[in-house]
């Protein structure tokens, strides 16, 4: 059994398991999260989305992850005011990159303003196996699944040297871009598409179906062909130089990240933990609040 009552030092190393989750059923302006669903939905139904959800948000609940077994190692980087916690399923750090990732997320602490510091996700997975870039076909480098509340780190951020920005570490840049696709929110992406002349192109698909894809009309301003993709990909790009190398791109995109995302620069000083075997700590958590919210109409869940 799973223990996730009582001191940290008593965890044991098997994750958590969804059904020790105490689920609270609260008002709405109350939950972590809503249900929305049809008059005569089941409870079961319900159940079923709420475990769902969970496991989109807390990642140890996730069978990807508890199927690998415990991380090899677990690194703990913290500012006075936040902290970072890194799961390394793969093989352990070098020192070069551990202190890459000390290096990061003491420039990010710095940098940010209070709010953006608050859209770092807590947690970075270091993940053993590989995936591929639906956007690329090529091996990911990193990826922000959305609610997920972690970065996730593929082997190719570790194997290749250098990051599409000149002059920062793939390791070190791939973090940072993950990190800006949490930072981007709709308003500042509709302003940086208008800012930066990113147009809707509608095609015809080779299936007949309408294909929908973003254009750039200053393409030599844009930062790289990968930020060509899209204009997520030019803000994350677009951020890793405005934070570690603001020469390499078109300034006007440093300045309006900077105007938006940074405050006045600061020293911040980042303490550094590293645990092994039986010093890892797995994550729980032991309640989560939700509520329900009924009406005509709703669409039927699916199964
Ligand atoms: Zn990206």
């Amino acid at each position: 059994m799973p223990s996730h009552e009582g001191s940290p030092a008593s965890k044991e190393k098997s994750y958590q398991s969804i059904d020790d989750i105490r689920l609270q059923e609260v008002e709405e302006d109350a939950a972590e999260y809503v249900v929305r669903v049809g008059l005569d939905t089941p409870p079961s139904e319900i159940e079923t989305r709420i475990k769902r959800e969970l496991e989109k948000r807390f990642w140890w609940l996730n069978k990807e992850w508890q199927e690998k077994g415990p991380p090899k190692e677990q690194i703990e980087i913290a500012s006075r005011d936040a902290k970072l916690v890194v799961y390394n399923f793969g093989d352990v750090l070098s020192p070069e990159r551990t202190q890459e990732l000390q290096d990061a997320f003491t420039l990010l602490q710095g940098s940010l303003t209070e709010n953006k510091i608050a859209d770092i996700p807590p947690y970075c997975l270091i993940n053993n196996e590989s995936a591929t870039n639906t956007k690329t076909g090529e091996d990911l480098s990193g990826n922000s699944p959305p609610k997920l509340n972690a970065i996730v780190l593929y082997p190719r951020s570790l194997s290749q040297k250098e990051h599409r920005i000149l002059g920062v570490s793939n390791f070190e840049g791939t973090y940072l871009h993950e990190v800006a696709h949490c930072l981007q929110d709709q308003d500042f992406q509709k302003e940086w598409r208008e800012k930066f002349e990113w147009k809707i192109n509608n095609e015809e698909g080779a299936s007949g179906q309408p294909h929908q894809f973003y254009v750039n009309t200053r393409p030599e301003l844009v930062p790289n062909s990968y930020a060509s993709l899209d204009p997520q990909e030019d803000i994350s790009d677009s951020f890793v130089a405005a934070m570690k190398n603001p020469g390499a791109i078109d300034p006007a995109r440093v300045e309006f990240i900077k105007r938006y995302w940074l405050r006045e620069g600061e020293k911040v000083d980042c303490a550094i933990e590293r645990k092994t075997d039986s010093e890892i700590t797995l994550p729980s958590k032991e309640s989560f609040a939700y509520a329900v919210v009924r009406r005509s109409g709703a669409p039927a869940f699916k199964i």
